[in-house]
């Protein structure tokens, strides 16, 4: 069974985030956030420092409409003359306040945080999955996004891209809806919703934005940084995944000619039948496979996804007359958030908050409005 280790203190909703600011000219600038957590309350950095390459507008609106006071006389007193209420003015959402540069085939868009997350979230993750799951993809993508916007890519002049090659995969409105059925209005409010249900909230690991990386589906875990990419990652360790058979392929097998496979691990000793090149295979403190011995040398299964195009790195190998045949579970990866598996702890009952801190070990959800924003 999987359970989060730590339960999160935060509940549905939180996070939205009222920014009021009252400005006196030639005096005061006065920026007050209040939050909607019975127990927190915390300032806003009106002076902090832009993002370097992005701009900043923090969202200015009336204060928020107040409970009436407790002693609050019965009758009310008279209405002054002729003077119109004000009606209290909608948040401004914070993610609408950043501004990025991206790249979507030959042209350079110039595209809000929140018009952009719409984009990814509604091309990364089905429209159709727990409220919980969205919003968790919704709290990645943001936190992927900004770690991307504090550190260039050299890939390319635009901050990012819409290739999830290389960046994260991203569809204007237009095309997105254009591959939806007649329930596209419905879907397109359920994206709408996991991005404002959780405006400007990020992952933090030491109050830093985090690499939020996120793949498909993992094979019972997910793989640790270090085991994929070679490098320690604090908040990318290898933790338990619920998904299963659910997952659209979640098995899959892909067979090789000996001949292309020889060709292609010219390291490995391969000659005559390969039944015989096959030996042992080393797994990971998951149970994840690691590397296999072919022809006498040992190959990584991640190099192995690589060369023959696998679905993922976890996998078995069997050679049988001429055929080399792999069998793969899973899709992606397999590092920091699956999202069949954000889905599966969702429909558990666990909020986004703990689905984030589940595969993000270490890492707290932060809120970029309360955050000086020169980071990196
Ligand atoms: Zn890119």
């Amino acid at each position: 069974m999987l359970t989060p280790t730590k339960r999160n203190p935060w509940h549905r909703g939180a996070g939205r985030v009222l920014l009021t600011s009252l400005a006196l000219p030639g005096l005061l600038l006065t920026a007050l956030a209040l939050f909607t957590l019975a127990d927190r309350s915390l300032l806003l950095h009106p002076a902090a420092a832009p993002l370097p390459g992005v701009t900043v507008h923090l969202p200015l609106s009336a204060p928020a409409a107040e409970s009436p006071a407790p002693d609050a006389p019965a009758v009310p007193p008279e209405e002054p003359e002729c003077e119109e209420a004000a009606a209290p003015a909608e948040a401004v959402p914070t993610d609408r306040g950043v501004h990025l540069q991206l790249l979507d085939g030959e042209q350079t868009l110039d595209v809000t945080l929140e018009d952009y997350l719409w984009g990814v979230v509604s091309a990364e993750m089905p429209a159709s999955f727990e409220d919980e799951a969205l919003r968790a993809q919704a709290v990645a993508a943001r936190t992927y996004t900004v770690y991307k916007l504090l550190h260039p890519t050299k890939a390319h002049e635009a901050q990012l891209c819409s290739d999830p090659g290389c960046c994260q995969a991203w569809l204007s409105r237009e095309d997105r809806m254009a591959k939806w059925g007649s329930d596209r209005e419905e879907l397109a409010q359920r994206i709408t919703d996991a991005i404002r249900d959780t405006d400007g909230m990020v992952m933090c690991y030491g109050g830093e934005p985090i690499q939020a990386v996120f793949h498909a589906a993992s094979g019972t875990a997910t793989r640790s940084a270090e085991e994929v990419w070679g490098s320690e990652v604090p908040y990318l360790h290898s933790v338990s995944s619920p998904e299963g058979e659910e997952v659209p392929n979640y098995y899959s097998t892909v067979s090789v000619p000996a001949a292309e496979f020889a060709a292609a691990l010219p390291d490995c000793h391969l000659e005559g039948d390969c039944s015989g090149w096959i030996g042992d295979t080393e797994y990971d403190e998951s149970g994840l496979s690691r590397r296999i011995c072919i022809g006498g040398t040992w190959v990584d299964t991640t190099k192995l996804r690589s060369l023959f195009s696998l679905r993922s790195s976890n996998l078995s190998l069997t050679g049988d007359g001429d055929t080399l045949t792999f069998s793969v579970t899973g899709y992606g990866h397999g590092v920091g958030m699956s999202q069949y598996g954000a889905n599966a702890m969702a429909q558990q009952g666990s909020r986004w908050q703990e689905i984030m801190e589940w595969y993000y070990s270490g890492a707290k959800p932060e809120n970029l409005a309360d955050k000086p924003l020169g980071l990196g």
